[in-house]
């Protein structure tokens, strides 16, 4: 199936879920994660209904979102920011980015828009709630001691939380991921931390975002849904 089909079907979904659970489609912000996809095909989803669109490489993305600018309405990272790479992401204006861990590379993003006069950038905080090794994020008993060192830095603005569901075809598992994250998210929201606004809540993917949107989500990153399978 082409992009647009697979765009309206995601939608109907997304809609069948948010009914289910007494919210709407607008109440969930839909990126289009591109990775691996080509200007055109980025296109192809940018003229059939999707705005927002994220990646998970910095070089990638140098390549291709210059090329479609004035096209999307916000571009997100959504990848592993490595703290040399901050320089040539920043150029691309992300609207936010999901993926800071470590105080060490929110420190140096913090002192980069500082000395470039660039405005607050808003961050999410990366999760590791399945504990899978290889995946990046902090661990859930020392989120909150990174939201409060972070939100002392003046030039970012913490907006809320992000993870990737464990791989898995046991929906339990997947889900007890999304609720730990649900639950971090509402205990840092009632502290009430200043420079920190518990918005969003950023995790669902192709395979888990219903169960995500059900436990909370108002951010998924959708790939393969739109774009069918990758190859590397
Ligand atoms: C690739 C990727 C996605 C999208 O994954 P799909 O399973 O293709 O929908 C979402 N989030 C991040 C961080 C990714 O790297």
């Amino acid at each position: 199936m082409g992009i647009p089909e697979n765009i309206q079907n995601l939608k109907n979904r997304i809609e069948k879920v948010t009914s289910k659970i007494g919210k709407t489609p607008a109440e969930v912000k839909l990126i289009a994660v591109s990775k691996t996809r080509t200007v055109e095909e980025i296109e192809r989803a940018l003229e059939n209904g999707i705005d927002l669109i994220g990646e998970n490489k910095v070089q990638e993305s140098e390549k291709k979102i210059p090329k479609l600018k004035d096209k999307y309405r916000e571009f997100h990272f959504v990848g592993h920011l490595q703290s040399n790479k901050i320089k040539k992401l920043m150029p691309l204006k992300p609207a936010m980015i999901h993926s800071i861990d470590k105080f060490s590379t929110a420190k140096k993003l913090d002192k980069f828009i500082k000395k470039n006069n660039l405005a607050k950038q808003k961050i999410l905080i990366e999760v590791n709630t399945s504990g899978e090794k290889t995946k990046f994020g902090t661990k859930p008993d020392q989120t909150i001691s990174l939201v409060k060192q972070i939100s002392q830095l003046p030039n970012l603005k913490i907006m809320g939380l992000m993870t990737i569901g464990i791989f898995s075809s046991d929906e339990d598992k997947i889900r007890k991921c999304f609720k730990q994250l649900s639950s971090l998210f509402t205990t840092i929201k009632n502290k009430n931390i200043s420079n920190v606004q518990m918005q969003y809540l950023s995790m669902g993917m192709t395979n888990d975002f219903e169960i995500a949107i059900e436990e909370g989500a108002n951010i998924i990153r959708i790939g393969t849904y739109i774009f069918g399978q990758r190859n590397y």
